[in-house]
């Protein structure tokens, strides 16, 4: 895996669950926070901390922030603070920039001075939520634009031990099989011989409708 530089400005719980992950998979991470306790809390989980109000120029360069390939701004509630810092970031030329939004507004705002990615972690997740109620045989999802998705979806039981080419699946409801999850086993790019079994995820890609169509088969 390539090993990226990441820094994570605000450690609260959305900041936090980001640069553990991250530091989990093996990337850089450098955690900041004007809190000096979050920050000693951080050394745990990422690969450095540093105390700093990142709506400060003289603080944020001296970090050497434009080095970093992406930089995550998980400013909760002081919404003056993530913009100023946004702006910041942008007049040193950081590459990429990932902010929260407290709310439309400030993710508008957010917008306008250049952020690259939005997050509105609450509306993202009752989304999220909505979706699995939906879809009850869905495990997890990827959304790749507003029209495809990647989703894992349970074997329906009428469809069970049957191999991919008799199931026929991209003919019949416009979605292909990428993958087969099997008791926490993945196997990747399944042959049209491979057998699927009760119980078995496929990882399908396609069109939302269609992958809609095709979990709610019984
Ligand atoms: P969450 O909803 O993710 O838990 P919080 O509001 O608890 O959000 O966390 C936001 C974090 O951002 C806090 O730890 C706070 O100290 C930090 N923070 C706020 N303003 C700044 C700033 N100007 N510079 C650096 N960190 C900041």
């Amino acid at each position: 895996m390539v090993i990226r530089q990441y820094a994570v400005i605000g450690l609260g719980r959305f900041g936090t669950s980001i640069a553990r992950r991250l530091h989990e998979a093996g990337q850089e991470v450098l955690g900041i926070d004007v809190n000096e306790e979050r920050v000693e809390a951080a050394e745990l989980y990422v690969t450095h901390a540093v105390v700093a109000d990142t709506t400060e120029e003289k603080a944020i360069s001296s970090i050497g922030i434009r080095n970093f390939d992406c930089v995550i701004v998980a400013i909760g509630n002081d919404m003056q603070a993530s913009i100023l810092t946004v702006m910041l970031l942008k007049d040193l030329g950081v590459k990429k920039i990932i902010a929260k939004a407290l709310d439309k507004r400030h993710g508008q705002v957010l917008d306008k001075i250049g952020t690259d990615l939005i997050i509105y972690p609450e509306r993202d997740m009752g989304e999220r939520v909505a979706n699995q109620l939906l879809s009850p045989n869905m495990l997890n999802y990827i959304e790749l634009s507003k029209e495809y998705n990647i989703e894992e979806i349970m074997i329906p039981s009428k469809m069970a031990e049957k191999n991919l080419r008799e199931l026929d699946i991209r003919a019949k409801y416009n979605v292909s099989a990428i993958a087969v999850v099997r008791e926490g086993d993945i196997i990747i790019s399944p042959s049209p011989d491979q057998i699927i079994h009760k119980g078995d995820f496929l990882v399908i890609i396609g069109n939302r409708e269609d992958i809609a169509k095709f979990s709610s088969i019984e």
